[in-house]
Formats: structure tokens, sequence, C-alpha cells
């Protein structure tokens, strides 16, 4: 096992001796989860997967289905289409709460059974199966392989699946659903009954964590900007009525389903995935919310931590002939430049007369524009002998 592994299965450990909580029961099927099972996993930019427990277990995707079906809208008709029809603030109500906005009838959120519902309604396709094509495929392409849909799942949900079918009628009579009842809620209930292990939604979670683009296949899945919004609406909405305390506790953006899975977005850094089935009274599975509260507690992943380096470029010096090359390499953003102008102007002070320092930033990986400008205006105050290229 190697050692990140070992920390995985030390955390792991930790957890497993939790037994609060009990399977969501209102789906059948549901019920009748192994509720010893337990497993996480994490992926990080190389596209490796590192997994302990019961990682190959399979289990429905649920609500976590939500997020990627949002971004296969956002990526097909763009933000303000899809804002037409639902809202993107936090409701503070339960998953399944009619939470519809007083005179529109937006539901409030994408992450709520209602908005779900709602922007599942607008992915392209005349009839559920060729809706449930194009959603099976873009979630297939998250997770780096073909999912499939758990029949008996399937058909627990839908026949017992009035309150979302009330959802929907709702939605339908304030005009914020696209066709017909029907068709929309069986399409939702498929989207649900995908089949998943820790390994996939750790995967998918790397997914947005990397903006958009799959590390382990490489494949751009969907805009980097895409990849942001929908990483945004989690961090607000992904938890239901406990994503308040999540950002206070864990600082990631992540969505849980029924089932017990729960995913969790280090931006630039990983996707976590946690399965555990005994949930708590938001919907939430218990040991999976305590498995990722840790890892990141452990590893310092909140998101609202202060960094040394964020996009701060790798400076190389060099001495040439009549003074000092600088080298940019990496990332630079706007914090960056004040780093780096500050190592310049240590630069200057001792700097013999006549000689030069010239400032290659022509190596940068990424230049966020603004931090350029910020650079060149910077360079307007520089004495004499500085040159910067870009
Ligand atoms: N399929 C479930 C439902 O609609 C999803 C809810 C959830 O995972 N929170 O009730």
């Amino acid at each position: 096992m190697d050692p990140i592994t070992a920390l995985l299965d030390d955390v792991l450990d930790e957890i497993a001796p939790q037994d609060a909580g009990a399977p969501a029961d209102y789906i059948p099927e549901l019920a009748a989860a192994d509720t010893d099972r337990l497993a996480f996993a994490v992926v990080g930019p190389h596209g490796r997967v590192r997994a302990v427990g019961d990682d190959a277990a399979e289990f429905t995707i649920q609500s976590i289905s939500k997020p990627f079906v949002l971004a296969l809208a956002l990526q097909e008709l763009g933000r303000e289409r899809v804002l037409a029809r639902v809202g993107v603030e936090p409701s503070g109500e339960p998953f399944n709460a009619i939470s519809l906005e007083m005179g529109t009838g937006r539901p409030a959120n994408p992450m709520i059974n209602a908005g779900a519902i709602a922007v599942s309604s607008l992915v392209p396709g005349g009839d559920v199966d060729e809706r449930t094509a194009r959603i099976v495929e873009t979630l297939s392409a998250f997770a780096g392989r073909s999912l499939w849909v758990d029949e008996a799942v399937y058909a627990s949900e839908s026949a017992t699946g009035d309150r979302n079918r009330a959802l929907a009628h709702l939605l339908r009579s304030h005009g914020v659903l696209e066709g017909e009842v029907e068709t929309a809620v069986e399409a939702y209930f498929r989207q649900c009954s995908l089949l998943v292990t820790v390994r996939d939604l750790a995967v998918m979670a790397a997914t947005l964590a990397f903006g958009g683009v799959n590390p382990l296949t490489r494949r751009r899945v969907i805009d980097e900007r895409v990849a942001r919004d929908v990483l945004s609406i989690m961090g607000s909405c992904g938890m239901y009525d406990f994503s308040g305390e999540w950002m206070l506790r864990v600082g990631l953006p992540a969505k849980s389903g029924v089932s017990g899975g729960l995913l969790a977005v280090a931006p630039s850094q990983f996707g976590v995935a946690a399965f555990s089935p005994r949930l708590d009274t938001h919907g939430n599975s218990v040991r999976s919310v305590l498995v990722v509260e840790e890892l990141a507690e452990r590893f310092g992943m909140h998101m609202l931590e202060s960094h040394e380096s964020v996009a701060v470029p790798a400076v190389a010096l060099e001495t040439v002939e009549g003074g000092r090359v600088v080298r940019l390499g990496g990332e630079l953003g706007f914090a960056g430049t004040e780093r780096v102008v500050a190592i310049l102007r240590g630069m200057g002070d001792e700097l013999p007369p006549g000689a030069t320092v010239t400032v290659d930033a022509t190596g940068l990986g990424a230049a966020h524009p603004g931090a350029v400008v910020a650079l060149q205006a910077e360079f307007e105050t520089m004495p004499e002998g500085f040159v910067l290229l870009v």
C-alpha cells in the first residue's frame, strides 16, 4: 500500500465504527442496502485513483447526478437560458421541498429535486430514451467509463415517485418544465438510477476540479466556465439544508445522494468521493460526511484557507554578461505579480550601475490578463535597466 493510500486507510479505520443513521427507505430498493459498506476514493491531477474500503461496491448515483446534468444543460444552453428556469440560491430546506420562487415558479436551485427535474427537462431529447441517452453519455464521459441504469432501483423509484411527479406538475403549471411531466420525471428517475462506485464519483469530482477535463481520459467534457458555475452552485447548495455548516467545517463544493454517496471537489487539487448508506436527517450519509471532513482537515483542504502560493510563478534567476535574467514559469496571478515585483525591487537595490535585469515572462504556462497588466504597470516605475519580455 502506498503511503497516501495508507493515510486514507487510517481515516477509514477511524470513521468505520460510527453507526448512526439509517438508509433511505422512501425508495424501497434503497432500504435493502448493505449498511456496513464504507469506501472512499481520491483522484489527483494525473488521474491516479486511490481507493480504500468497499471501493468496488456499486450503488445508484441519485442526487449526485444533479450537478453533472446541470453541467450538460449549461454546456448546451448557456447560463442565461438555464437561469431562466432555475435559481441559484440555497433553499435552506430539505432536498424534496417545494421551494419555488413566488411569481415565477422557478425552483430555488438545481441541487434540490424541483430544480434538478427542471434542469433535466432542458436536456435535448424528444423522448425518455433520447434524453436518458444524452445524460448517460455525459455522465459516462465524466466518469471515464460507460455507466448504466440499475433497472430495479429505477422501477422502485418510478413506482413510488409521486412527490417528484407532483413537483414536476407544479413546475409545468408555471411554465418552468420543458415538455411533458412523464418524460421529465422518467428521464430524471433514470439519471438517478445510474450505477457508480466511489472510484467513478471521485473521477467525476476530479473532472470538475480540473476545469472540465477528465484527468483519467484527458478528455475535455465541459468548458472551464461551466465547471466553475457548477462548483459555485455545489458550494452554496450541494448539501441541502446542511450546506452552510458543511462550508464552514469542510470548505469544499460537494454533492450528496440518498443512496449514501458523497463527492467533494478541491479545485485544481483533487476529487474525492465516499460511500456509506446510513443517512442523517438531511439525507446526507453520516460516515461519508465524516470521512470527507476528516480528510479535508488532515490535508488542509478548506477552500478558504490562506496559501503561500496561489498562482505564484516559479522564478529562476540567471547571471549573464551585463546583468541578470529572471525567468518566470508556471502560473502568474494577481498576487503573484506582487511577489515577483518584491523580488525585482530587492535586486534593484544592489544592481551595479549599467547592469540590466531582463524579466522573461514568455515561458509562463498561464498568465491572468489582469496580472500581466499589473506587471507591465509596475515596470513603468522600475529603475533604469529593467526590461520585461511578455
Ligand atoms: N432520486 C432521489 C429523489 O428524487 C434523489 C434524491 C437525493 O438523492 N437526495 O428523491
